[in-house]
């Protein structure tokens, strides 16, 4: 018997899933209230993380991060602009981190080798010619849109069903279990149900609400993070800042601009995100300080979206207020535990774990239902994602 599984959400996190369960023999389908990747994901830097970013303070996060990296260029090569990072030091306390930091790379198995400065301003002549250290790792960028559509691009090919602007508005019981959802079509008001024998909550920030409606607390913490794009492509690679993450540490180059980004502060709802004028300025400062004259070019965009953080408390954290020590590891769950038997939840990573992050999810479901399919998604590469359209 073929089990059937509605998957809430079709950012990076629902299409993995998506993905990581119909290669083990589910049925899937995957529920989104606006357009694929419309949110979080949609609106995040890009960047394919070397893992180096998070060694300082979150090193299992850095490893994750490193692991699907190296994964993720052979599974979807056309959709990855592997053009490699480096960590610049700018000033002598980033300089002051350099060797714990190349010391963190290497425990927790994240490639990176330092470079001669007259080396790093020979690859990117923009950048500031007072760096003090340059480190090369292997970043990558993505188009979040095309990340996201190639594995529901493929998920499609293996039987699921993708139904966007289609809106969870409450969970269907039979009994104690969860067994489906109550949609509402946004483009028309139709409310009807659609029956499940497992639903996954991967609603990202909005995560909370879903578990709500099963009367279950979920750990997510919605942290927002501004970005601005200028429209000059200033350096063909990502450069980041050689520090703890901080604000605006890290420019990507994407199509013919470059984003700086990004801040961190938690928000109540996720829906509606004041961008505070101050941290426009303050990204645009920092990617002067990279890069003299970066902010000469014209102003692309302005954006700001909330990351769902695995995090105990839904309370905004005041002994640190940018969220900045919150994990960016994820966990899965299983709310037959919370009373709420049918119901699962994935909390947290990032759009480059998101495949690993699949694979966990699809551990718990087996785990729950008996199923042995193993994962596949290590082996199995992604389709284009235009195929998504097909
Ligand atoms: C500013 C910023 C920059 C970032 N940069 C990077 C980066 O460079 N690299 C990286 O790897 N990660 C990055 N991240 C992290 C990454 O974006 C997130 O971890 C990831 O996108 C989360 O994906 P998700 O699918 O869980 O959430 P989302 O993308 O938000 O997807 C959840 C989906 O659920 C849908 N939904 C919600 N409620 C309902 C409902 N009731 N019914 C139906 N659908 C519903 C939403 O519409 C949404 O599309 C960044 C995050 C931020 C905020």
């Amino acid at each position: 018997m073929t089990l059937h599984v509605v998957i809430i959400g079709a950012g990076s996190t629902g299409a993995a899933v998506a993905h990581d369960l119909t290669l083990r023999g589910y049925r899937v389908t995957v529920v989104e209230r606006g357009e694929v990747a419309c949110e979080t994901t949609g609106r995040n830097h890009g960047l394919l993380h070397s893992g180096a970013r998070y060694v300082l303070n979150d090193p299992p996060a850095a490893r994750e991060c490193a692991e699907d990296n190296a994964l993720m260029r052979k599974l979807m090569p056309d959709i990855l602009e592997l053009n490699g990072g480096l960590f610049v030091a700018l000033n002598e306390e980033d300089l002051s981190y350099k060797e714990a930091f190349l010391e963190a790379c290497a425990q927790a198995g994240v490639p990176a080798e330092e470079i001669p400065i007259k080396e790093a301003l020979r690859l990117e002549p923009n950048l500031n010619p007072r760096i003090l250290a340059a480190v090369k790792v292997q970043d990558g960028v993505f188009d979040p849109f095309h990340f996201t559509l190639a594995f529901l691009a493929t998920a499609k090919h293996h039987g699921a069903a993708v139904h966007t602007y289609t809106e969870v508005v409450d969970l269907v019981w039979n009994g104690r279990s969860v067994s489906g959802v109550k949609v509402r079509d946004r483009r028309d008001g139709r409310e009807y149900a659609i029956g499940a024998d497992l639903v996954v909550n991967a609603a990202g920030p909005w995560a909370g609400r879903i578990g709500a409606m099963a009367h279950v607390h979920i750990a997510v913490l919605p942290v927002a993070g501004t970005m601005v794009a200028v429209g000059r492509r200033w350096v063909r690679r990502v450069i980041n800042r050689l520090c703890p993450p901080c604000d605006g540490g890290i420019i990507v180059p994407q199509r013919r601009n470059s984003v700086v980004g990004t801040t961190s502060w938690p928000v109540e709802n996720p829906d509606y995100i004041a961008i505070p004028p101050e941290q426009v300025e303050a990204m645009l400062a920092a990617g002067e300080e990279f890069i003299p004259g970066f902010r000469s070019a014209p102003l692309r965009g302005i954006s700001a979206a909330a990351r769902p953080l695995l995090h105990e408390s839904s309370q905004l954290v005041t002994a640190d207020p940018g969220a900045r020590g919150v994990t960016r590891g994820f966990s899965c769950f299983n709310h037959a535990r919370d009373g709420a038997p049918g119901l699962f939840s994935i909390i947290g990573g990032k759009t480059t774990t998101s495949r690993l992050m699949a694979e966990v999810m699809g551990d718990v479901i087996n785990e729950a239902t008996g199923i042995t399919n193993p994962c596949r998604t290590r082996e199995v590469p992604l389709l284009p994602y235009h195929a998504f359209y097909v």
